[in-house]
């Protein structure tokens, strides 16, 4: 039987993921940014950014996870990213959830071809940020919808990524559970570094999930690596599991450390890009100091992945 994500972590120390599908598919034309459209977040593109690419261009999405695996991944993420069925009748393909959840796994898989593991990826529902917590019963309904479909498409592990919330992430853990799946955990901090958006220090965001029964916890996007290792490093420092990071390609600031927040989301981020270097150099410190999944998220195409893992030592 081929190993499972936790015993690659187990067997290999780190092991390297893949990078962010979206910003680079919407670089290439097959995803909306949503840019001028919607008022969420920072009123400049956050609303859009869903992933029926999987149905309507999967040529081009298993390219880029083609891509990502010869760069040295050793797990695909499934773009199911905002594939919850409110998130994808906001942008109109409320109908193709049942469709678009299994075709990006699918896609996902054939690129694998029995060597890279696949994961589903479950982010925020974004209900939280429209309605405030009220919203918790209907977003654990959409969340606990969306993992099943992913169980359902077989594959190997759930990662639940870019939440902001805590609380919000622990509704997703723990519909996450029910699968059985093994799920890694990465929160993303916004707008600050200090504190999950809603108040929880990121060691205490880790010994939350892990309490809740996460096996790997992190953080992912928002964050250059330079910027993302000290709260990763608060992560390992309180917990025992594995702890994984995934941070963004872009150069953030100590007044806005948040890529999503800043003036040249999401039309002028080539301005922001970071080299590839520095993900070399992240991975080396990842090797040192033991974080078990490294990977990458916005802006993070395969040479960057291709740099982590000669970081790595691979
Ligand atoms: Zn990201």
């Amino acid at each position: 039987m081929r190993p499972g994500i936790l015993d690659l972590i187990e067997r290999d120390g780190t092991v390297p993921g893949d990078g962010g599908y979206l910003i680079e598919l919407e670089r290439r034309g097959y995803v909306g940014s949503g840019s001028g459209r919607e008022t969420v977040g920072t009123g400049r593109g956050s609303g859009q950014f869903t992933p029926e690419v999987a149905v309507e261009h999967p040529d081009a999405l298993r390219g880029l996870h083609e891509e990502f695996q010869r760069a040295g991944a050793q797990v695909l993420q499934a773009l199911t990213f905002f594939a919850t069925r409110e998130k994808l009748t906001r942008a109109g393909y409320g109908d193709q959830t049942e469709a678009i959840n299994p075709a990006a796994v699918k896609v996902a898989r054939e690129a694998a071809r029995g060597v890279a593991l696949v994961a589903g990826s479950v982010s925020r529902t974004q209900l939280f940020e429209r309605e405030r917590p009220s919203a918790a019963n209907h977003a654990r309904d959409l969340l606990a919808e969306q993992v099943r479909l992913l169980d359902d498409a077989g594959v190997d592990l759930l990662i639940l990524e870019t939440f902001f919330r805590l609380d919000e992430m622990l509704l997703a853990l723990a519909c996450a559970q029910e699968s059985g799946l093994p799920v890694i955990v990465t929160l993303s901090f916004r707008p600050t570094t200090e504190a999950s958006s809603d108040g929880h220090t990121p060691a205490d965001c880790a010994r939350a999930m892990v309490d809740a029964g996460a096996k790997v916890v992190g953080a992912n996007c928002e964050q250059e690596p330079a910027r993302m290792l000290p709260i990763v490093r608060a992560m390992r420092a309180t917990v025992d599991v594995p702890v994984a990071a995934q941070p963004s390609a872009f150069r953030t600031t100590d007044e806005i450390p948040a890529f999503t927040n800043v003036a040249e989301f999401p039309d002028e981020l080539e301005t922001i890009q970071i080299a590839r270097r520095e993900f070399e150099e992240f991975g080396a410190s990842a090797r040192a100091e033991g974080i078990g999944y490294l990977g990458g998220c916005c802006g993070c195409n395969a040479s960057y992945i291709r740099a982590a893992a000669r970081g790595l030592g691979r």
